[in-house]
């Protein structure tokens, strides 16, 4: 059976031409042009396999439909294709920051919206919920998630269990930037007596620990903290 596609635009002639190319490319599709449709569409059996999602519409951000998509057991795995133009930097960033698996930047080529949406369906497929991995490897860091350890250019370095866990939330949202809000409820797990200063504080720590590769957790003013995409990538 192939996957149902939910596309979610409301530009009149790019919703056709996303729909006559996913079509053509094997996809069933549904269409929306606003954000009220949208959330009809998804929630309709059998829900969508992947969404595009244009991030703005006419009665609701694509950020809120997003949310809403997380907020509900039935559509919560559903990944999300963001789709923005170039003015809506933060809003993009805000858009990870809900849960898009990926995103294409305004204007798009057809072919790279259809790359991404084979990628991203791909990676749902083939990646388990949970990841097994138990030793990880990133440039300077080398962590054990099982023992809890952690090694910066081999020297073993000890963290709090929090830190660990920051560390390794991070790490694992590698190149995706996560705002303070959505590390005090992912990593210390409740967010009412805390403030995002408690962040701040527990990054620089966990910095200072990392030594040279504390680098690797680069600052985003104003949003929150991003881990580097790559070793090699230089947030200096
Ligand atoms: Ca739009």
């Amino acid at each position: 059976m192939s996957n149902v596609i939910l596309i979610v635009e409301d530009e009149k002639d790019l919703l056709s031409t996303l729909d006559y190319n996913l079509t053509r490319e094997g996809y069933r599709t549904r269409c929306a042009s606003s954000g009220r449709e949208a959330l009809a569409a998804a929630f309709e059996a059998p829900v969508p396999d992947l969404v595009v999602l244009d991030l703005m519409l006419p009665d609701m951000s694509g950020t809120e439909i997003c949310r809403r998509l997380r907020a509900d057991a039935r559509t919560k795995a559903i990944p999300v294709v963001m789709t923005t133009a170039k003015s809506e930097e933060i809003d993009r960033v805000v858009g990870f920051a809900v849960g898009a698996d990926d995103y294409v930047v305004k204007p798009f080529s057809v072919r790279e919206l259809l790359l991404r949406v084979r990628a991203v369906l791909r990676r749902v497929r083939t990646e388990p919920p949970e990841q097994a991995l138990t030793q990880l490897e990133f440039g300077r860091v080398r962590l054990d998630t099982a023992a809890h350890r952690c090694w910066v250019d081999g020297d073993e370095t000890v963290l709090t269990a929090l830190e660990f866990k920051l560390l390794t939330t991070l790490l694992e949202r590698r190149g995706r930037v996560q705002t303070r809000d959505m590390l005090l409820s992912d990593v210390w797990g409740f967010s009412a007596e805390l403030t995002t200063r408690t962040v701040d504080t527990h990054v620089k720590r966990l910095r200072q620990k990392l030594g040279p590769a504390g680098r690797y957790v680069e600052t985003l003013r104003g949003v929150g903290y991003r881990f580097a995409a790559s070793p090699s990538e230089d947030a200096t």
